[in-house]
């Protein structure tokens, strides 16, 4: 699946949310967060968020890897 990492914080521009296919993409106080389970790896989002927080979870950069987790923990809590 697809997740969205820090640079979406306090950003939240949502383009991602229009372009998602099949709603997977949820709102939290500060990020947003993709459903892992719900994500059939369209890639659609991608491209449209304008600070580039958007990476599927094996291409993620290093420092992002952390925001995997963080976006399956994200589904589990709530
Ligand atoms: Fe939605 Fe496709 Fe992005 Fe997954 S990769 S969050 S299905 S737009």
């Amino acid at each position: 699946p697809y997740a969205i990492a820090a640079p979406c914080i306090d950003v939240m521009d949502k383009s991602c949310v229009e372009e998602c296919p099949v709603d997977c993409v949820y709102e939290g106080d500060r990020k947003l967060y993709i459903n892992p389970k719900e994500c059939i790896d369209c890639g659609a989002c991608e491209p449209v968020c304008p600070v580039e927080a958007i990476s599927q979870d094996r291409r993620i950069l290093d420092e992002y890897t952390a925001f995997v987790e963080d976006n399956r923990r994200f589904f589990i809590e709530v």
